[in-house]
């Protein structure tokens, strides 16, 4: 039998381990390798909303598409992680009840399903909504738990036969003669043992960090870290995830997460996706913002305030401009590097696309034509990824 291609992916969050079960499905022998625990990057910090699209349907419409498909792939096989409690575009104003036609023009367009709720109808659902709400209109989206929604990934390409090394960062990456990646130097983090590894490509899934991974191989990704905050609050108001009907902003999103209301979210732009402070001004301004789509949450306990960072491909000025859609670099083919590809950008909801398109380039690389099969079957319990035995 002729030996399968071994690929190494650095980074194990939504992305990594989603790529990890694509490639493993299409043959390849895959080492994971991360420099934290699985999800303790961007990936482990999301409010796990289940996109539908709504929110980028009008001025990122492409995103929006990818959503609502994967949104509808996630719900067939990764139903173990997520919550089907539909949400809410709520018009609270009169300028966001005028954003109504902008709103189902777009979700038309991208195929997301609304349907008009009146104020009663909304108040019934959520006895804790403002009063002075005037109607919404309701979407698929959901909720999922972000590290069971990894872990189901990892399990599945695990099972598979990948390996997972947490705990294991990257410090060098090495270019041979002929311009082509060949290997990398890493550091056990629990040992402090470093070593190399070696494989016929190598695959940089390090969201926010691809740029700086990207650099060590002496090539250039143009993602920007745009970090946001979030707010956990002790209890959930409502069962229904909740949005504005307005082009996206700071605090216009209200997600229950277990017991918990979670709102987002800010957008900003820092240098060091390492480094990211908490500031209490924004925390505070986006508790007033929620505030005025629950009052009641300005009486509850707070249980933590958190941020990440959103890997963002360079395309405009404006951050709440860029797209959310994502974008998979051929480094032969951009800057003449062979045997190294970057996939960065994109939202948790469409990681499963994002790896699908890694995976075809992938195999592209060594003639394979594999096709993908990862829409097919539901993935394997979370649970199994601590599991000794192979399934
Ligand atoms: C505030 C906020 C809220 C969000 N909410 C949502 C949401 O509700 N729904 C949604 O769909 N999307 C959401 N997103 C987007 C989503 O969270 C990200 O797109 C996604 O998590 C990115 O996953 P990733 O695997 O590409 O990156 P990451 O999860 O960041 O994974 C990259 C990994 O690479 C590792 N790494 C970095 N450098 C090295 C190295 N040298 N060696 C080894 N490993 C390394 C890091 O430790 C990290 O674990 C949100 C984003 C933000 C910022």
């Amino acid at each position: 039998m002729p030996q399968k291609p071994t690929a190494a992916i650095i980074g194990a969050g939504f992305t990594g381990c989603a790529l990890a079960y694509d490639l493993t499905l299409r043959g390849f022998s895959v080492t994971v390798l991360e420099r934290g625990e699985i999800c303790s990057g961007t990936s482990g910090r999301t409010h796990g909303l289940l996109h539908s699209g709504g929110r980028y349907c009008v001025n990122d419409p492409e995103a929006g598409q990818e959503c609502i498909q994967e949104n509808i792939i996630l719900r067939k096989i990764a139903k173990q992680c997520i919550e089907f409690n539909n949400g809410i575009f709520l018009a609270l104003s009169d300028e966001e009840l005028s954003f109504r036609n902008e709103f189902v023009k777009g979700a038309e367009k991208c195929g997301i399903s609304v349907r008009w709720m009146g104020k009663d109808e909304i108040v019934k659902h959520i006895p804790a909504i403002h009063p002075g709400v005037l109607g919404g209109y309701e979407v698929p989206d959901g909720a999922f738990d972000p590290l069971r929604l990894a872990l189901a990934f990892a399990a599945s390409a695990k099972n598979r036969g990948a390996v997972f090394l947490p705990f294991h960062q990257v410090e060098k990456i090495h270019v041979n003669g002929s311009s082509r990646v060949n290997s990398l130097s890493i550091t056990n983090r629990h040992t402090g043992q470093t070593s190399d590894l070696h494989a016929d490509i190598f695959i940089n899934a390090t969201g926010a960090w691809a740029g700086t991974v990207a650099k060590m191989a002496g090539v250039n990704v143009p993602v920007i870290p745009a970090p946001g905050v979030m707010v956990a609050f002790e209890q959930r108001l409502s069962d229904i995830v909740l949005n504005r009907l307005y082009y996206p902003g700071d605090g216009d999103i209200i997600i229950p997460q277990r017991r918990m209301s979670v709102i987002g979210t800010t957008s900003f732009e820092v240098e060091d996706a390492d480094y990211i402070p908490v500031y209490k001004e924004q925390v505070n301004s986006m508790i007033e913002r929620a505030a005025e789509i629950i009052p009641a949450l300005k009486n509850l306990k707070i249980r933590g305030s958190y941020m990440s960072a959103r890997p963002l491909i360079k395309t405009g000025t404006d951050i709440r401009s860029l797209s959310r859609t994502f974008k998979c670099f051929d480094h032969e083919v951009d800057q003449g590097l062979g045997g190294f590809i970057t996939i960065s950008g994109g939202k948790a909801t469409t990681c499963r696309i994002m790896a699908e398109k890694t995976a075809d380039l992938t195999c592209s690389k060594f003639n394979m034509k594999v096709p993908c099969q990862t829409t097919k079957f539901e993935l394997d319990s979370y649970r199994t990824y601590y599991q000794q035995k192979v399934l």
